[in-house]
């Protein structure tokens, strides 16, 4: 049988037994023939026509021709559709037109071509003024195919028909083409005519199957247009899909007063209620609506004019949220009292809604939880969850020409205020003026942290996703941008500026860190409250519950077979509160230097730094202990009956010192002015600084080494941990400590400290009387070797966690605070990598690394407890890949964590009893 490149809408079944599956129609017959075909086989009334496949498109990319026996179809089925409707193609006595429909698999909206109104011509015009009396409907008809013709088909740039209408209704004193009379059509038919004779030195088709051919083959050539190109590639669409073609009988919904057509939402696609929303105009076209030429009336009035053309609506619409159970965004046509429905889809939603109908659907007994939860995207919780930009006021603020500059997205949300170019003038303005702030800075560094906080915004020029700011502001959940490199600061002037664009110290801008641009001035923003949204919290409790089913993960014995858990990186109390507010079931990572920067406590651990005695150096830790072991008394109270993992110490010290530069200035200052008081502590001072110097500090003195070189650290922070823990302990709150030694690279590392701490461990608890606590030592695994040599490292550590942002800056050998600025865009657009590594976890490499070392380490211990908490922990395909490999938990900022507990139920729900390792 010869290929059938040509379906029918009723049928159906025929294209669904080629295709295989309904999603097989989807791609054959693109969505919107699928729709049309399936309200069809649902007795909804939808004009007769047909489907020329997808199939037929790629064909005609490839050859440049229709492939054999397509036209034939083509032609075959518009004499059904005659049958259908007892009308001819092209015959004056009682036309067919129909319209030409572009539709792939994946809605494009606006990107590829339509033509309406095929088949009139001269004498099909005259033909159909006799049959409806109404002149003014055909000529405007008419006029319509001759421009969309002639720019859609024939090329012919929009103005060439725009300028003369427009001319036309000027010289008449016409507002509004309602004003225009049939005898005013009729002229701008013969214009139109003559722009297109004059444009292309050929006159409009007056042969009706001419016309339907040539409009097949430009809605075939518009899937390669530069509009529908960008558009894949903005989306993904692949494009090899190619779009199918529809041809469609023309009904008119402006044949007079009894006629009319409208588009309508089932249910609001902004808030969520479920209550139709849409918009409808008696005598007139589709585009008119759509295009708001006339002010249109909202759908309920219809009840008034025609009930019970509304009661049909009402009831059709309802059953295709039935059918598809999803809100449908629908398109109609009321011709001569009689409704045909021309279009249903998914409509497109705001985040609010997506979760309200997701909701709102299961309690209606349409879908099931799991559907609910699958519906909900990780970027619908991101929305919620930070103030966002008002849409209206940012695009106005673009089109005042308000746009400033780019940068890494690198923590969500929307923050407006005044700009100050370092962390003290940030904070005095935040503090003690009450100013909102924006820090602007080349870079961060920890002893910025203070003029971040206050911030309400931060905005770089370098540094990319995973650099200091973008940490710190995702833990904070302070809306930043990094890297924007157009910008450069001078902060002598206090002036930063892109291409003589100028913003000076303290005037106000608009971060925007989940898109990553920045503009001048004051836009409004809307900000949402977690507990105020019973709706999302539904769904995350849906997939909390769906996490924590047994069995969702098939795996060797003592390995985890439910799904992730969410824990968070918080360093205090008042971070694990909200880290336990927002779902997470753990602290993942307490990052124990934060605490050292804080204003009181920085002079005793310079002094412990340059302690030249382990005595002196001991005193200063002694008086460092009370403030540690408060932190972490705080943290476990705040995360009661939850693990709390402890870091140890990571940072080189030098990141606790004055700034070298800084400081040799005041050197020099004080000895040219001949000044001596401070100046041998300041030289003093400075040569201890420039002793500790490292070339390469991130592959230096710290971590475990660190530890290594100065137990004493670690010594006082395991002693806080416990006492902390031991008090919390005997005032009846449940706490489980793990402590973890970063940066490990050999087990010979952690044999060398671990035992040391344990017998404080030991001692701390005999000295309390605490006979019983839960309690683990291990681990992060973030170079390589301790990937590779995981099932040694597992002897001693009770558990690992993944520092992939020093795995990967490891294992690609890239620095993490430069290669985002210097190279990782280049690559990412020369598509050598294929995301920034930093932000989604490189499987190939860096996830293999971290598979083996789970499968390497299980082996010494089954039991393992593994997690994540580096910066991909809270991000939704690097969370997949730690549902793949058997992770326990994954590990990310509070404000994350939202968004984790959905990414991990998703795939919780996608790889659902599927195994985590083959032949382990
Ligand atoms: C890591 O390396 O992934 C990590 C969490 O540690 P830090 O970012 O503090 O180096
Ligand atoms: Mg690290």
């Amino acid at each position: 049988m010869a290929k059938k490149w040509v379906y029918l809408f009723d049928e159906a079944a025929e294209a669904e037994s080629y295709a295989g599956s309904w999603d097989g129609v989807r791609a054959l017959l693109g969505g919107k023939g699928a729709g049309l075909a399936d309200m069809t086989r649902a007795g909804v009334p939808v004009p007769p026509g047909f489907t020329v496949t997808t199939e037929a498109c790629n064909q005609f990319s490839a050859s440049g021709k229709f492939p054999e026996g397509m036209w034939a179809q083509e032609l075959a089925a518009l004499q059904e559709v005659e049958k259908r409707t007892g009308k001819k193609f092209g015959d004056p006595a009682n036309p067919l037109l129909v319209s030409c429909r572009s539709g792939a698999k994946f809605s494009m909206p606006g990107m590829m071509d339509t033509v309406l109104n095929i088949s009139l011509t001269d004498k099909t015009a005259e033909g159909m003024i006799e049959l409806t009396g109404n002149p003014r409907f055909v000529y405007d008809s008419y006029r319509r195919l001759i421009e969309m013709f002639g720019t859609v088909v024939l090329g012919i740039a929009d103005e060439a028909f725009e300028e003369p209408l427009k001319e036309y209704k000027e010289k008449n004193g016409y507002k509004l083409d309602t004003e225009m009379t049939a005898e005013d059509w009729k002229a701008m038919v013969e214009t139109f005519k003559a722009v297109v004779k004059k444009e292309k030195g050929f006159d409009f088709p007056q042969d009706p199957l001419k016309q339907l051919e040539l409009a097949t083959e430009a809605v075939f050539k518009s899937w390669n247009g530069k509009r529908a190109i960008d558009y894949r590639r903005a989306t993904n669409i692949p494009d090899d899909l190619g779009t199918a073609v529809n041809i469609v009988t023309m009904v008119f919904g402006n044949m007079g007063d009894d006629s009319g057509t409208g588009v309508a939402f089932t249910r609001n696609p902004s808030t969520g209620d479920k209550k139709m929303m849409g918009d409808y105009l008696l005598n007139a076209q589709g585009e008119d609506v759509v295009a708001g030429i006339r002010n249109a009336n909202p759908i309920e009035n219809m009840v008034k004019k025609m009930p019970e053309v509304y009661y049909q609506f009402m009831d059709i619409t309802d059953k295709l949220e039935q059918h598809y159970k999803e809100m449908q965004d629908v398109e109609f046509t009321i011709e001569r009292g009689k409704l045909w429905m021309l279009q249903t889809r998914n409509g497109k939603r705001t985040a609010k809604a997506a979760v309200k109908i997701a909701v709102d659907m299961v309690n209606e007994g349409l879908i099931s939880k799991e559907e609910a939860v699958l519906r909900v995207t990780p970027d619908n919780v991101d929305t919620l969850l930070h103030p966002q930009f008002d849409e209206k006021a940012k695009k106005a603020a673009e089109k005042a020409g308000a746009f400033f500059a780019r940068g890494v997205n690198a923590s969500p949300g929307a923050a407006v205020g005044q700009a100050y170019f370092d962390a003290n003038t940030a904070e005095k303005m935040a503090k003690e003026k009450k100013q909102a702030v924006i820090m602007v800075r080349p870079f961060t560094k920890p002893d910025d942290v203070h003029g971040m906080i206050a911030s309400k915004g931060v905005l770089t020029s370098e540094g990319g996703a995973t650099s200091h700011a973008a940490v710190v502001a995702r833990q904070f959940g302070i809306p930043c941008v990094v890297g924007a490199s157009s910008i450069t600061i001078d902060l002598e002037k206090r002036v930063m500026e892109v291409n003589g664009k100028a913003v000076k110290e303290g005037e106000w801008i608009s971060v925007d860190g989940t898109t990553g641009e920045v503009f001048i001035g004051q836009i409004k923003t809307i900000e949402p409250k977690i507990e105020e949204q019973s709706e999302l919290l539904t769904i995350l409790n849906w997939a909390d519950e769906i996490c924590a089913r047994d069995g969702m993960r098939n795996a060797p014995p003592k390995w985890p077979t439910r799904g992730l858990q969410v824990w968070a990186n918080a360093d205090y109390p008042k971070d694990a509160r909200r880290a336990r507010s927002y779902g997470a079931v753990g602290i993942g990572l307490c990052r124990t230097e934060h605490m050292f920067f804080e204003t009181e406590r920085l002079p005793i651990v310079q002094r412990m730094i340059l302690a030249k005695t382990s005595e002196e150096r001991t005193e200063a830790l002694n008086e460092l202990l009370p403030y540690q072991r408060k932190d972490f008394d705080g943290l476990f109270e705040a995360m009661e009956g939850y693990p709390v993992i402890i870091r140890l110490i990571d940072p080189p010290l030098h990141e606790f010192m004055p700034d070298e530069e800084k400081l040799f200035e005041e050197v020099v200052t004080l000895r040219v002015k001949g000044e001596t008081e401070g100046l041998k502590e300041k030289e003093d001072l400075l040569t201890a600084i420039r002793s500790m110097h490292e070339s390469n500090p991130m592959m230096g003195l710290r971590g475990v080494r660190l530890s290594i070189a100065m137990p004493e650290i670690v010594e006082m922070q395991v002693r806080a941990i416990f006492e902390a823990a031991a008090d919390c302990t005997l005032r009846k709150i449940v706490v489980r400590p793990e402590v973890m030694i970063p940066l490990t690279g050999t087990v010979k590392e952690l044999e060398w400290i671990q035992p040391r701490l344990v017998r404080i461990a030991a001692a701390v608890l005999k000295e309390k009387g605490i006979k019983k606590l839960d309690y683990k030592f291990g681990t992060m695994i973030e170079i390589p070797r301790a990937a590779v040599t995981a099932a040694e490292i597992a002897k001693l550590a009770e558990f690992f966690s993944f520092g992939t942002n020093d795995l990967t800056q490891m294992t690609f050998g890239y620095s993490r605070d430069d290669a985002e600025r210097n190279f990782l865009v280049t690559y990412v657009e020369q598509k050598i990598l294929p995301k920034n590594p930093f932000q989604t976890l490189d499987r190939d490499g860096v996830g293999k690394l971290m598979e083996w070392a789970i499968t390497e380490g299980r082996k010494t211990r089954p039991e393992l407890e593994v997690g994540i908490c580096g910066e991909h922990g809270g991000d939704p395909e690097s969370i997949e890949w730690c549902h793949i490999i058997g992770n326990n938990y994954v590990s990310c900022s509070p404000f994350r964590v939202p968004i984790a507990r959905l990414a991990a139920a998703h795939v919780a729900l996608k790889y659902s009893g599927k195994a985590i390792v083959e032949d382990k």
